[in-house]
């Protein structure tokens, strides 16, 4: 059985929580390395990826969570979260560790004081409508690697295109907040990637 654990030390918790609840599945906090045990998916919320490294560091979870990513349970991480599985930061803390596990480069708060927080239609691909998006102080990705497929992509004013969704294998990460809307589209896909391709005991 799927049992989709949403990393509960800082961020926007309850509102992924909440997502996942519509969609039948067991849904478990995470906040120590014995509860992540229990899960065989994850939630890396979004919130504010520097206190969310310190915490983790400070509740042994770090590690643990570089193993649950290693061993290929499905994590999907929304905006901070994205931090958390990039395997390269621009723009972050100098100590700032993350998870990591997704090939790619992400840029901090990238898109500027001016604009920090904004809502969009993006189209996912494969997905039919397009998806109101909420991005808040959102990183966007400057690097993917070989094995990673960006389903969305957001055009800046210059004209630049930058992924703000993406998938490598069992991790999915977006730059922006589904938690925030009451359009389940991405939990669900989650759901749907996690079940096939968790280890479910
Ligand atoms: N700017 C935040 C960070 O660096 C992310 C913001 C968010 O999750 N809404 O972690």
């Amino acid at each position: 059985m799927l049992r989709v654990g949403v990393l509960a030390i800082q961020g926007d918790v309850r509102e992924h929580i909440n997502s996942l609840n519509s969609l039948n599945v067991a849904v478990q906090k995470v906040r120590s390395p014995e509860e992540l045990k229990t899960v065989n998916a994850l939630i890396i919320p979004g919130g504010e990826s520097t206190t969310i490294s310190m915490l983790a560091q400070r509740f042994g979870l770090l590690e643990p969570l570089r193993a649950f990513v290693k061993e290929g349970f499905a994590v999907y991480g929304s905006c901070a979260g994205m931090i958390m599985l990039a395997d390269e930061i621009l723009d972050g803390k100098a100590d700032q560790e993350t998870i990591g596990g997704l090939d790619i480069t992400v840029r901090r708060n990238a898109f500027g004081r001016q604009v920090d927080s904004f809502e969009t239609d993006i189209q996912i691909k494969d997905f039919q409508e397009p998806l109101r998006a909420v991005f808040i102080r959102a990183p966007w990705v400057e690097r993917v690697g070989n094995n990673v497929e960006v389903l969305a992509s957001f055009k800046t004013e210059k004209l630049e295109e930058h992924p703000v969704m993406v998938r490598q294998g069992s991790l999915l990460a977006t730059a922006f907040h589904p938690e925030l809307t009451k359009d389940n589209r991405v939990h669900e896909y989650f759901v749907q990637m996690a079940k096939s391709v968790s280890i479910v005991n």
